[in-house]
């Protein structure tokens, strides 16, 4: 070691950090202001943006904040380019990935505090309010009881994803599964055709799935005429696998699939677990709800919680349509045991009193990493601010412009649904020409979206739907309503735009 001491780059200080602070908030209130002046969708090629950054990390700092300047430029030039603007009102692509004033400032204070909420004793305000927020939301939503911390045997956790949440369900369910057989087994996990493939990376993550084209070890049921998982094939295929002696012990439903928004029959997938034993074993039955699970909030939607009661646990993003910035994911089991006893490790390093004393709870337990985020902030905030009466106003808004341009969709003769309007999410496309063969309607359904993605002033996704009953499978737009500054002047936009472009 030298015995002379580098010089040391000094912190910002707290003038400093506060002058850039403010400034950012400003540059962040005028991104959101000027939005919508942006084409929707990047329009840079592969390698465009990192062009612009030099090769290797700055050897020396910056001098202090004015220094701060240059970054300031490159936010306009480096990273705005390279842009799809996901809080553009006229995103309607995949699910919204909401975020919003409360939410930020909830992230930032979040950052700042930069506490590790991985016990309870390493900042009891981070687990404390988290199942307290938790707990209100699953109020909020009617979520049974069951969920609730006050239950005593369930709860609530914020997870990263939608995707980790199944795979923490999937590691507890076979882990419950283990104890009730009292063996290792043969586990097979099942979800539909039109499950979201983070079923599958969980399967495969936990072992459960030896790769990704297993089908022995994770059955996808086909789907009915509204893509919904047909509980009946359900049975049939839990019923070959326990004849054939291996071990059901996950099924995952969906309140509104990715590609269509179909909602599976939750209470009839209890039924077959109840009916073919497998639940008696342990089975566990997850419902992922990652997009739709907001409109809950809307008693108008009391039917989609049917068949709650007999789930395992349930999962929604607040990160997609609850104006909760990324990442935000609400999970809640009733057997909040499964999930220690399936993820507990305890080094010598982390032992304490109050963990010891089974008064707290420890939410690394409840999750894949170690380390966690005082995220609860953010929903804290957003709850706070918007209340219960303003999330439904927000949710109730979005499916009403879908109902419109679901209306549109069915009136004009160029056009269809093609599948009934979910929620805000609206299935349609370009209607087949008399004699067209099914190939040449999707080309040109394929080159509608092409072209009008490319024109930059909206953004739509596709997805390509199963043929039904022998019906070829059909490629389809998607247009997903549930950005925070989408108003019926941008859905009556887009729509004016598809027709025109439908002329041409
Ligand atoms: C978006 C989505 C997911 C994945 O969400 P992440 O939080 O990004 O993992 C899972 N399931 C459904 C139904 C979804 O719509």
């Amino acid at each position: 070691m030298s015995d002379a001491r580098e010089k040391a780059v000094p912190h910002l200080s707290p003038e400093e950090f506060r002058r850039l602070g403010h400034r950012m908030v400003d540059w962040i209130a005028d991104y959101w202001a000027r939005v919508e002046s942006f084409p929707v969708r990047a329009a840079v090629a592969p390698g465009e943006v990192a062009a612009k950054l030099p090769a290797h990390a700055p050897e020396e700092g910056l001098e202090g904040a004015e220094g701060w300047e240059a970054i300031f430029r490159d936010l306009e030039d480096v990273v705005l380019p390279g842009l799809t603007h996901w809080q553009s009102p006229s995103f309607f692509a995949y699910f919204p990935s909401n975020t919003s004033g409360p939410a930020v400032l909830g992230e930032l204070l979040s950052a700042g505090l930069g506490v590790q909420g991985m016990l309870w004793s390493t900042s009891p305000a981070a687990t404390e309010m988290e199942t307290r927020v938790l707990d209100w939301l699953a109020g909020l939503l009617g979520l049974p009881a069951a969920f609730q911390s006050g239950s005593g045997t369930g709860g609530g956790v914020i997870q990263g994803t939608a995707s980790e949440a199944v795979l923490v369900a999937l590691v507890a369910a076979r882990e419950r599964a283990r104890r009730a057989l009292g063996r290792e087994a043969e586990w097979v996990a099942y979800t539909s055709t039109q499950t979201h493939s983070s079923v599958l990376k969980a399967a495969m993550l936990a072992g459960v799935a030896n790769g990704a084209q297993d089908g022995v070890h994770l059955r996808q049921i086909d789907t009915d005429g509204g893509y919904a998982l047909r509980p009946d094939l359900l049975e049939k295929a839990v019923r070959e696998d326990l004849a054939a002696g291996r071990q059901p012990f996950f099924v995952c439903a969906s309140l509104g699939t990715t590609s269509s928004g179909a909602m599976d029959p939750v209470r009839a997938v209890g039924e077959v677990w109840e009916r073919t034993g497998v639940r008696a074993s342990g089975g566990w039955l997850h419902v992922d709800a990652a997009w739709a699970g907001s409109a809950l909030l809307c008693p108008e939607y009391a039917a989609l919680r049917e068949g709650l009661e007999v789930a395992d646990s349930f999962a929604f993003n607040p990160h997609k349509w609850l104006l909760t910035n990324f990442d935000c994911d609400a999970f809640y089991t009733r057997d909040r045991k499964a999930l220690i006893d399936a993820l507990s490790v305890t080094p010598e390093y982390l032992r304490n009193a109050a963990s010891a004393s089974g008064a707290v709870i420890d939410y690394r337990d409840w999750q894949v990493p170690l380390g966690r985020r005082f995220r609860a902030l953010k929903l804290w905030f957003v709850l706070r601010h918007y209340g219960a009466r303003g999330l439904r106003t927000y949710v109730r808004e979005h499916i009403r412009l879908a109902e419109r341009f679901a209306a549109w969709v069915e009136e004009d003769a160029r056009f269809e649904l093609a599948v009934p309007r979910s929620l805000s999410l609206v299935c349609f496309r370009l209607e087949p020409r008399p004699g067209e063969a099914p190939g040449d309607t999707d080309t040109r359904n394929r080159l509608l979206l092409e072209r009008l993605n490319a024109s930059g002033q909206a953004f739509l996704s596709h997805t390509v739907l199963p043929g039904v009953d022998g019906a070829p499978a059909r490629y389809v737009l998607r247009l997903a309503i549930g950005a925070v500054r989408t108003e019926e002047r941008h859905v009556r936009a887009v729509w004016e735009r598809l027709v025109a472009l439908a002329g041409e």
